[in-house]
């Protein structure tokens, strides 16, 4: 019988890889075998250690990836089942092969660094320790993408089928409609796999949301694969311009510094336009802005290049301000003597960089410069994931590891929920609620364990629907 089974982003947020094998057979014989997206897990050693376990099944007998979109985690193992022999195609919307082909290429150059670091300290237990993928071979890996727009029927093979459908999770975002039908005349089976999903609200609860706006409504499926981060929480539902502006204005007043991990795709982006407005308007000082990422520029271009993905908000701040590349006082670093010039910076400034969660890159020079001092101030925008040191400091530790060092944690540490580019509990119910059909089953992915648990008890009570939490390994069968 057909089954579904979740290698990844199952008990956890990353890593999200699911298999659907046609046949039932478990090589896959006399059907076909898909990769619903392929992350890499980030986080605790325990996941992050699955990044270097082979797969249950050949790597060449998977017919193709479909990518719901640009994130680490949902297409930064796409190298690495490269590596292993997978030569098909990987279809993805054209803005999210844009971003993969700078997202790709700088996880590469990553795992190069921390190789690299690892040889140089002896802080791994192999030797050498080696890079999941090279810079090399993550650039090597982007020539079997191919581009499905929005909409378009795309078969795969004789029994499957799919289309994207937007998911208004962050540029180029979509969930795959996967249809498996047997033969002509066979009943059809229709899988939604809804990848991470988008606020359904824009400017109300999630101000400078920067490309469409919520999830496609209406969706029928038989079988539901739905991503689960939020299951257990709601954002804030107010504005978090005035908080932001009063934060910057103190740190700035007292001589200091803001510092701003963020993901330099779409929320640097995001935020970078939010800056704008709250300096035009007053509400800030017009100090100097450091977007500090080796894409940081590409980035704002594949951003401007995607007019067709823009929420109304954006077009007009677009039309308004024209590109951030030439507003004065924003500055955008590509290389590291650039970066390292930041650090020479004595007057206040705001420095965004990443990575998001504090996992590596340049944002880790920028906190061991400007952590120590309480002048400064230090602003999540994301989400941080347990064991990522992004999670630490935001959790008020008084210090943190970085570069084998520990960095004194004196700054003023603060956290801003709204510009979470998942939808909360609400707002999935509400987007639920829109479904044509009940699906016979949904599957929970996605979450963390107690995230996934209470959505499903939510959904179970509130819907009537079957609702299982996927448990990573599982196959279940579908038909
Ligand atoms: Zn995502």
């Amino acid at each position: 019988m057909p089954y579904i089974q979740f290698l990844g982003a199952a008990g956890t947020v990353t890593g999200s890889k699911h298999l659907i094998n046609t046949s039932g057979d478990l090589a896959g014989k006399g059907g076909t075998q898909v990769l619903v997206d392929c992350g890499l897990f980030q986080g605790q050693k325990e996941w992050r250690e699955r990044n270097w376990q082979g797969l249950p099944f050949a790597a060449q007998d998977i017919e193709c990836v479909i990518l719901t979109h640009a994130h680490l985690d949902h297409c930064g193992w796409i190298p690495r089942l490269v590596k292993q022999g997978f030569r098909g195609p990987i279809y993805a919307t054209p803005a999210t092969i844009d971003l993969c082909g700078i997202i790709l290429p700088d996880s590469g150059h990553l795992q190069e660094e921390d190789a690299e670091y690892h040889n140089k300290f002896k802080t791994s237990r192999h030797d050498p320790a080696l890079p999941l993928y090279t810079l090399e071979e993550a650039q090597n890996c982007l020539q079997y993408f191919q581009p499905v727009g929005f909409g378009e029927a795309k078969q795969i093979s004789p029994e499957l089928s799919f289309r994207f459908v937007h998911a208004a999770h962050i540029l180029g975002s979509s969930m795959a409609e996967i249809t498996m039908k047997a033969g002509e005349g066979a009943p059809s089976t229709r899988m939604l796999f809804t990848g991470d999903i988008g606020r359904v609200h824009d400017q109300h609860t999630a101000p400078g949301k920067v490309v469409f706006s919520g999830p496609q409504a209406g969706e029928t499926a038989d079988v539901l694969i739905m991503e689960s981060t939020y299951g257990n929480r709601q954002h804030p539902t107010d504005d978090p311009r005035p908080k932001l502006a009063e934060l910057i204005r103190k740190t700035v007043e007292r001589g200091g510094s803001v510092v701003v991990p963020a993901f330099a795709v779409e929320r640097t982006q995001k935020f970078v336009f939010m800056l704008k407005e709250l300096m035009e308007s007053g509400q800030t000082p017009r100090v100097p802005v450091y977007c500090d990422s080796p894409m940081a520029i590409k980035a704002v271009e594949i951003f401007l290049k995607h007019t067709e993905e823009y929420s109304d908000a954006t077009k007009q701040l677009i039309s308004r301000y024209g590109s951030p590349l030439k507003w004065q006082g924003f500055n955008f670093a590509q290389t590291s003597e650039e970066s390292k010039k930041i650090n020479d910076s004595n007057v206040p400034c705001i420095i965004i960089s990443s990575s998001g969660m504090v996992t590596g890159g340049r944002i880790q020079h920028h906190l061991i410069q400007r952590l120590p001092d309480p002048k400064n101030s230090v602003i999540f925008i994301g989400f941080q994931a347990p064991g990522t040191r992004g999670f630490t400091i935001k959790s008020g530790a008084p210090e943190v590891k970085m570069f084998g060092q520990m960095v004194p944690i004196r700054a003023e540490v603060a956290a801003l929920e709204q510009f979470s580019d998942h939808a909360d509990t609400p707002e999935l119910l509400e987007w639920l609620h829109s479904f044509t059909n009940k699906p016979n089953m949904t599957y929970l992915v996605h979450g963390e364990p107690s995230a996934s648990t209470q959505l499903r008890d939510v959904m179970t009570r509130e819907l009537g629907w079957k609702v299982q939490v996927a448990q990573w390994m599982q196959r279940v069968n579908v038909s």
